[in-house]
């Protein structure tokens, strides 16, 4: 058996990410810093999801590879989000409090990140709506579709 690549300085894995019509590329190294979920309101407003799983790198080991033109950057007090301008996927999520630090949806890596999404943020935020992984069952007539048995209890908003 082939003994496994070993990573040094000068060979450092990479993981290669892009939006969704592929006009911004970008990779970091591997591993990442961190990896969350973010269950808070202003991630929900901003990303039109129930939760968004954010990948955090070193901005010194992130690099960004096309499509610098097209990314669309929008700032409040403590934060920047960027955006692709072409295709509205989100890409970036600064915050003042970690100025080194930038993170991107998981969901946009073609690969591994070395970081297990293991932590949690804004659970207090999160809506009654979303999806815990109650249990499924086929919605009949509907192939592909699943549909939850039975809420439980229904959780404060
Ligand atoms: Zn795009």
């Amino acid at each position: 058996m082939e003994k496994p690549k070993r990573r040094t300085l000068s060979n450092p894995e990479r993981a290669a990410g892009k939006c969704r019509c592929g006009a911004v590329r970008f990779d970091i190294l591997v591993p990442a810093l961190w990896a969350w979920h973010d269950h808070s309101a202003a991630t929900r407003a901003t990303t039109s999801a129930a939760a968004m799983c954010w990948v955090g790198s070193w901005k010194k080991r992130f690099r960004l590879l096309e499509g610098e033109d097209e990314v669309t950057r929008w700032e409040e007090p403590g934060t920047a989000r960027s955006f692709c301008a072409r295709c509205g996927t989100p890409l970036f999520y600064e915050r003042d409090r970690s100025r080194h630090v930038i993170n991107i949806p998981r969901a946009l890596f073609e690969s591994r990140v070395g970081r297990e999404p293991r932590y949690h943020a804004g659970l207090k935020e999160m809506p009654d709506w979303a999806y815990l992984g109650e249990a499924l069952a086929p919605l009949k007539g509907y192939p592909g579709i699943m549909v939850e048995r039975k809420r439980k209890k229904k959780r404060a908003p």
